[in-house]
């Protein structure tokens, strides 16, 4: 069991893979705020209404007051959705204090802020401040109990504990923290979930689709023995017995597409496909068949295979997929929902199909919780430790 943990953590808000050469902060309470720099602003001047930073400047902005408060900076255009079909830029109100460095004629923002503060954003950014309290409560202890297991490892080179986004945690600020969310973070402060005495690495996803996935076959290099394969309620609590697409858009997070998660379908053109495999992978595809050697896990995700194509010689090849992240990011330039699909060529050549018909299930990779089968749980009146005994049966609750 960790013996202690810290109190704030650093979060990278934006990182050099962004590209971002300025930013606009704007403090709608400029008293909230003192701002220390090296160069160009005066130190002793007061803080401004709003303030344009470039590359370059190194800034630190220190938040005079503890708490949780509308008027906190913004952020302007913050990439969210990093690499994925859903990428946009938002503007975000945090907490905490902020500082501005410079890498290789990129900015990098990070924003120092108190864990629990980070916690209860979190929660409202994955999911909105309109969930029921049980979903609130779930997902704040295990996104508690994954920080705490993950501290520092997925950018060990920014010298952040974690980034603002999909890759790490959801991290908007607090616009979405309304009075119920904050009093629901309060109230399971410090809540994790331990295995053997050790912290869960609890990871989540939006839909399952029906049956979550093993985290050992998502992430066949780690070790995450308590990320079992569950069959998600019968009828499924993710599915529309328990809350249907129409309700949705109340409970998603304010940057996810209006879709249809627990079973989707899509059509991609060869020429599209053929397109971007080619410039991911640096083949010579000509027309692409299919897939085959497919192994899939419980949930029906694929984990791996091959892609068959011919080439403009009309020579067959193969191309190993190896995880179900690479298989849903080269079959879809804007990233396929999930790896649990069925993928069928149509038109009239079957030896050159003119297109392929995706039809799938659920939203990411399956594994841990399933976010929208926690909502379901919830909103049929379970508690958050029935949630959460149900998606980590192996795991214990503890309190840090
Ligand atoms: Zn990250
Ligand atoms: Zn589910």
């Amino acid at each position: 069991m960790m013996k202690q943990y810290p109190k704030r953590i650093k979060v990278g808000i934006i990182i050099p893979s962004d590209n971002i050469e300025s930013v606009t902060l704007t403090f709608p309470d400029p008293s909230l705020y003192e701002i220390e720099s090296d160069d160009r602003i005066d130190p002793t001047c007061k803080t401004p209404r709003a303030l344009t930073v470039s590359a370059g400047q190194h800034l630190k902005i220190r938040q005079m007051s503890d708490s949780l408060n509308n008027d906190f900076a913004v952020i302007s255009d913050v990439i969210a959705g990093r690499q994925f079909h859903w990428r946009k830029t938002i503007d975000v109100s945090l907490p905490g204090n902020l500082e501005i460095e410079n890498a290789d004629n990129v900015l990098i923002l990070t924003n120092d802020v108190p864990l629990e503060d980070y916690l209860a954003c979190v929660a409202v950014s994955e999911m909105s401040g309109n969930c029921p309290d049980a979903f609130l409560e779930s997902q704040m202890i295990a996104a508690r109990s994954w920080l705490l297991a993950n501290l520092r490892k997925k950018h060990p080179e920014l010298g952040i504990d974690v980034c603002n986004d999909d890759c790490c945690q959801r991290y908007q600020g607090i616009a979405g923290l309304n009075t119920q969310a904050a009093i629901i973070a309060k109230r399971c402060a410090g809540k994790i979930l331990t295995y053997n005495g050790e912290i869960v690495d609890a990871r989540y996803s939006k839909s399952c689709g029906g049956v979550t996935e093993s985290g050992n076959n998502v992430w066949p290099s780690e070790n995450l023995p308590y990320l079992s394969s569950v069959i998600d309620g019968d009828p499924p609590f993710c599915g529309p017995q328990y809350i249907n697409d129409a309700d949705l858009p109340i409970y998603l997070g304010n940057v996810d597409e209006q879709h249809s998660y627990f079973r989707w379908s899509k059509e991609i053109s060869q020429g599209d496909l053929t397109d971007h495999v080619n410039a991911l992978h640096h083949l010579e595809a000509d027309c692409i068949l299919g897939l085959e050697n497919e192994k899939s896990g419980p949930s029906g995700r694929l984990l791996s295979c091959n892609l068959v194509f011919v080439d403009s010689a009309g020579i067959r090849h193969t191309h190993p997929l190896e995880t179900e992240y690479t298989i849903r990011q080269t079959l879809d330039s804007s990233f396929l929902f999930s790896s649990a699909f069925t993928m069928t060529p149509s038109g009239e050549n079957q030896t050159n199909p003119e297109k392929f018909i995706f039809t799938g299930k659920g939203w990411g990779h399956g594994a841990g919780l399933c976010q929208i089968g926690a909502l379901g749980m919830a909103l049929s009146g379970k508690s958050s430790d029935e949630i959460l005994r149900h998606y980590f049966p192996e795991a214990d609750l503890d309190t840090i």
